[in-house]
């Protein structure tokens, strides 16, 4: 028996609304999303953030509420209140979508009370190097959460909790200061040493090696698993943690669950793979990778067009290297417009991304919330001005997620073999009626190659499902045919069965 090609949906963007509508709206999404293939959702953090109802996630303030407590400002999270998510997880569970917790582990941002702490200035460039004397600071350090007032956990973290700042409140001044507290002078030791050392990255940095800390983030995450009946954990921001703390903090899991959780990494370094490869080495396949450098391809292939040799596209990726670790993905919250990582991918350019991490055979692909509903959204950019952001729907993306759930099976057979062309067919299996297909985009002219799709489909009918291309093709004897694509996008060619018996529509 086969099993459907795994399908995530990350359901939130940067700018999704506020107001604490996301989970009722995500678990109503949930049997159409089903329908569409997705097996998976990857949720943003579900836990009170630091700008209360506004907070997006990252600047996580508290752990343990999930939208239960009047803290912050408010109640709910942007996301709604702690019932509404328990349902959501299992109404998507009803569904068999799996869903996973988006969980910043790296970081805690405003404190509740202000500690005096010793500390030494860092160069930013190189945090290996002081650029102060030993002093004595006022920082944001103590969170005893008065709101929850010691429901669920007692713990309350102090500098002893943390490794470093980024606000000296006595001197109003910024910058990042190393906590000196009985850990000593130095940063943890992280897998790479960008910047020296990147344990760093924002608000107040989580010191790892306090074994009370990892003590409660381990009570934390059973108590969260426990109540929500979670299926995983999207990890934020790994790179900057303490690889040997999410080992023990992912086998402390694993030993604890009744089920198999799933976990994903977020080390972002979207232009080195050997950064990633040399992460997956400490982390000794306990967890999948976000696939950073195939995005950064894909936003070369979006910018540069024609010029660009799409024959590349997977060169110095993941996907290249550790296919079964591979998360792959065409836009994020990070990379969408007006975003600290903005790399933007053209309209012109996303079905053929799409039609990369959908419906080749290696990685799991995670469709960007608004690639399917569409966004609109206005902020300020790096240049200060405001702007208004349209984000359009895919053109043919539900069609593409059906193809994967019901066609894209069996033997891959790569025509990656032109600068402009490129194409790639699957021979389908004998489970998956009428299944197979054949795929051929490019980036510059018209196209056409001669693929062999298999003998078993010697003398069917193929149409393009993507209605780019009129024309049928008939298989050969050999079980091939000469495929088209029009420039500037892709063509799926799949038997024409699969469109007399609607299996794309939706
Ligand atoms: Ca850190």
């Amino acid at each position: 028996m086969i099993t459907n090609n795994l399908t995530f949906i990350q359901f939130f963007h940067w700018y999704y609304p506020s107001g604490g509508k996301l989970w009722n709206h995500f678990a109503r999404e949930a049997s159409f999303l089903s329908s569409l293939g997705i097996t998976g959702a990857w949720l943003p953090p579900p836990y009170k953030g630091g700008s209360g109802a506004a907070s997006v996630g990252y600047d996580i303030y508290d752990l343990f509420d999930l939208g239960e407590f009047d803290q912050k400002g408010t109640v709910a999270t942007k996301y709604g209140k702690k019932e509404e998510f328990i349902k959501a997880v299992k109404k998507a569970q009803e569904n068999n979508i799996q869903v996973i917790a988006d969980t910043p582990f790296n970081h805690k941002a405003d404190g509740d009370q202000l500690e005096k702490v010793s500390v030494r200035k860092v160069n930013p460039e190189n945090r290996n190097e002081f650029i102060s004397e030993p002093m004595e600071i006022e920082a944001w350090t103590k969170f005893f959460f008065p709101g929850r007032n010691k429901k669920y956990s007692e713990f309350i973290w102090d500098y002893h909790c943390f490794s470093g700042v980024d606000w000296a409140e006595n001197l109003k001044e910024s910058g990042i200061y190393k906590i000196l507290n009985e850990y000593g002078e130095s940063w943890e030791k992280l897998a790479e040493e960008e910047y020296g050392n990147y344990d760093y990255l924002s608000y107040s940095d989580i010191e790892f090696r306090n074994n009370s800390v990892r003590e409660e983030l381990k009570y934390w995450g059973k108590w969260f698993l426990e109540i929500t009946d979670i299926d995983g954990f999207r990890l934020d921001a790994v790179k900057h943690i303490n690889p040997e703390f999410v080992n023990e903090w992912i086998d402390y899991m694993n030993s604890i669950s009744p089920k198999k959780l799933f976990y994903v990494g977020e080390y972002w370094n979207d232009q080195n793979a050997e950064s990633l490869k040399k992460y997956l080495d400490v982390s000794q396949g306990r967890m999948q990778l976000i696939d950073a450098p195939l995005h950064h391809n894909f936003y070369r292939l979006s910018t540069q067009g024609r010029d660009y040799d799409v024959s590349k596209i997977f060169e110095n990726t993941l996907l290249q290297h550790r296919p079964e670790l591979s998360i792959t993905f065409v836009s994020n919250h990070d990379s969408q417009p007006l975003q600290l990582l903005e790399k933007p991918i053209a309209d012109w350019c996303n079905p053929l991304a799409y039609a990369i991490i959908l419906l080749r055979e290696q990685g799991i692909p995670c469709i960007f919330y608004p690639d399917l509903y569409g966004a609109e959204y206005a902020d300020r950019g790096k240049d200060g001005h405001e702007y208004h952001i349209i984000l359009n729907k895919v053109n043919g993306l539900p069609t593409m997620m059906l193809i994967r759930k019901h066609l894209a099976y069996g033997k891959q057979h790569d025509y990656l073999d032109h600068k402009n062309t490129i194409g790639w067919t699957r021979e389908g299996v004998e489970e998956k009626k009428y299944s197979g297909c054949a795929v051929l985009l490019s980036n510059g002219d018209d196209g056409w190659k001669y693929m062999v799709i298999g003998k078993q489909h010697a003398g069917k009918v193929f149409v393009d499902c993507l209605g780019k291309i009129g024309r049928k093709i008939m298989i050969d004897k050999n079980g091939g045919a000469k495929f088209y694509c029009k420039g500037g996008s892709v063509s799926v060619w799949v038997n024409r069965m699969v469109i007399e018996r609607k299996m794309l529509e939706y």
